[in-house]
């Protein structure tokens, strides 16, 4: 057996095997915390402002390597500079080394943790994020000073990194070609670092409890990717049998790529656009590459996470511009800021809701806040001059709510047409369909938009009544669930009745053994994260509408999702079972592959 196994949040797929090599480990462990003489405290003062201002270079010299496509990394490290080169955080420390004559690394300690206590109390959001940053630019300088220097640009031979965190300004620093995965402590599937992993396509794990306890340099560590495992100095036979998962996998990647730019047109000749959910412009390289058609969803709102004011509409229509410019003539779907639940930005604070997921979030808040909502819009119409470019509205749970929200669209339309700006009049006007409320009247929905795209993550949760982020109820989340199979359907044909076209954007666009329903039912368009697409569009190139349609009748006419779950298997065992090869190569005995 391995020495142990350890778990995480896999944020981006595949097998890497390598050394582990450690970067940002978390010092504390090693922060020494003692008095000196007054006759040193002089030099230790020196040594702390030393420290700070070498800090304050390496960022320096970091944001000049920051290409423009990655302005969000450069401020953040702006931010950071700013931090380091403020007297506040360096006094205090200061004031402690001369009063106290603590060493330099433990006076720094006792200001971070002063203003840790002031500001702790504070539950804005915004306040803990800054406190955050004060946080990590305190724990650069510590290293610094207790000579723990670790240096992500001296990596020499190829090395899976564990650190615990990094951060946008690490990510910079990162060389692709020397690292082979990651795993990190710290973060989530939407942090900054899963985004960043799903954009470099190397396999990562996030949220590694104690890896900093079981994981040591130069240990051989393997990162699967498929199952959100990291397998610490393995067997020979663990090592050979992931070792061939790897090549398999490497194999099938590579292969299923090299017809990723064929149009996803099924064997009798229909056709479905796959398109790509982003939630930075910068991901659009991936998205042309893995042979995405367009951009199906565009989260707007990481672009006012991480930040200490709100981006201006200038700052906005410039990257809308660039993206909408770059993707020409595909089209680029942009979503309006789908804010509150877990996503805040600073300005608003928190809203202090009992049930946040039910609560002022994504269309309502912007009703609520239609200055915030009309810089978008103008940003957004603005980029419409330069590309193929629709907008939708998240979490429509009326007519009224779509009627309120485009009238916010027009008079952003009219005031850019009284200031001679350039927009596309014509640029079409969908809903997500993520509630409930919504797919039963989507009839009525229809005939007030151009399109709709169906969001099944909220709409899964809304329904089955699953947080979907709740381990307790996590077994009942089930896309397969003959509510959420009845409510998609129900939606495709009231769009169609109507005569505009629906999309799919939610996960399960992404998941091969749900794709062959989703065509069964006419979908038009599916929208998933950009490395699926060359596995789903290979799906549909092998499969042909009679079979999905078959398909559709059977698991409409099942009670239970064990049934459906049991139906969907059959199909990829009948019609596709290369796939079922491939999963089977990758994963152990016990796993299915969904
Ligand atoms: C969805 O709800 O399915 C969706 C695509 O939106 P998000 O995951 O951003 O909530
Ligand atoms: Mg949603």
């Amino acid at each position: 057996m391995a020495d142990i196994i350890l778990t995480g949040i896999s944020v981006a797929t595949g097998i890497a095997i390598g050394k582990a090599y450690f970067v940002n480990r978390n010092h504390q462990a090693h922060l020494p915390r003692h008095t000196i003489a007054a006759s040193l405290v002089p030099g230790e003062v020196d040594r702390l402002h030393e420290a700070f201002a070498t800090v304050e270079a390496e960022l320096a010299s970091i944001r000049k390597q920051v290409p423009d496509e990655l302005k969000s990394h450069g401020l953040l490290i702006d931010t950071h500079r700013t931090m380091l080169k403020d007297p506040k955080l360096s006094g205090a420390a200061e004031e402690y080394v001369r009063t106290l004559g603590l060493n330099a690394a433990w006076a720094l300690e006792k200001a971070v943790s002063d203003q840790e206590a002031a500001f702790g109390a504070i539950k804005d959001p915004y306040i803990r994020e800054r406190m955050q940053d004060v946080r990590v630019v305190a724990d650069k300088v510590q290293v610094k000073l207790i000579g723990l220097d670790n240096d992500l640009s001296a990596i020499s031979s190829r090395a899976i990194i564990m650190a615990h965190d990094l951060t946008p300004a690490d990510t910079v620093e990162l060389q692709v070609d020397k690292i082979m995965g990651f795993a990190t402590v710290r973060g989530g599937k939407t942090s900054h670092t899963g985004i960043m992993a799903r954009s470099l396509g190397i396999p990562a794990l996030v949220g590694v409890d104690k890896l900093e306890d079981h994981i040591h340099d130069g240990d051989l560590v393997i990162i699967d990717g498929l199952a959100g495992k990291i397998v610490v100095n393995p067997t020979e036979t663990e090592l050979e049998d992931y070792n061939e998962r790897a090549a398999n996998f490497e194999i099938y990647t590579r292969k299923i790529k090299r017809h990723c730019q064929l149009p996803a047109e099924t064997f009798d000749g229909s056709r479905v656009q796959v398109l790509a959910n982003i939630e930075l412009v910068e991901e659009v390289a991936t998205v042309i590459d893995n042979g995405g058609e367009g951009i199906g969803l565009y989260r707007t709102e990481y672009a006012y996470l991480n930040r200490i004011e709100l981006p201006t509409e200038e700052e906005l229509a410039d990257k809308y511009i660039d993206l909408a410019a770059i993707m020409s003539p595909r089209k680029v779907v942009f979503r309006s800021l789908d804010l509150g639940a877990d996503k805040f930005i600073a300005s608003y604070g928190e809203l202090n809701e009992t049930n946040p997921a039910m609560g002022l979030r994504a269309i309502r808040f912007c009703l609520k806040n239609p200055q915030l909502f009309k810089t978008q819009l103008r940003a957004i119409l603005r980029a419409s001059a330069y590309g193929n470019v629709s907008l939708m509205f998240p979490m429509i749970s009326g007519v009224k709510e779509v009627r309120q929200a485009k009238a916010w669209l027009a008079q952003a339309k009219a005031e850019l047409r009284r200031e001679g700006v350039q927009y596309d009049p014509d640029m079409p006007v969908g809903i997500m369909i993520e509630l409930p409320a919504a797919v039963m009247i989507a009839e009525y929905l229809a005939q007030e938009v151009d399109f709709f795209s169906i969001g099944t993550n909220d709409l899964i949760q809304y329904s089955i009544g699953v947080d979907r982020t709740n381990h307790h109820v996590s077994y009942l989340y089930q896309p397969l669930h003959p509510a959420t199979l009845r409510s998609i359907k129900l939606v495709v044909d009231a769009a169609h009745q109507a005569g505009i076209e629906v999309s799919l954007c939610g996960e399960v666009a992404s998941d091969p053994f749900c794709v062959p329903i989703l065509l069964g039912m006419g979908i038009d368009s599916i929208s998933m994260t950009p490395q699926a697409i060359p596995g789903i569009k290979r799906i549909i190139r092998q499969t042909n509408m009679h079979d999905c349609r078959k398909l559709l009748k059977d698991v409409l006419g099942c009670r239970t999702v064990s049934r459906i779950n049991n139906l969907v298997m059959d199909n990829i065992f009948k019609h596709f079972p290369e796939e079922v090869d491939f999963f089977s190569s990758l994963l152990e005995n016990d796993e299915s592959p969904t």
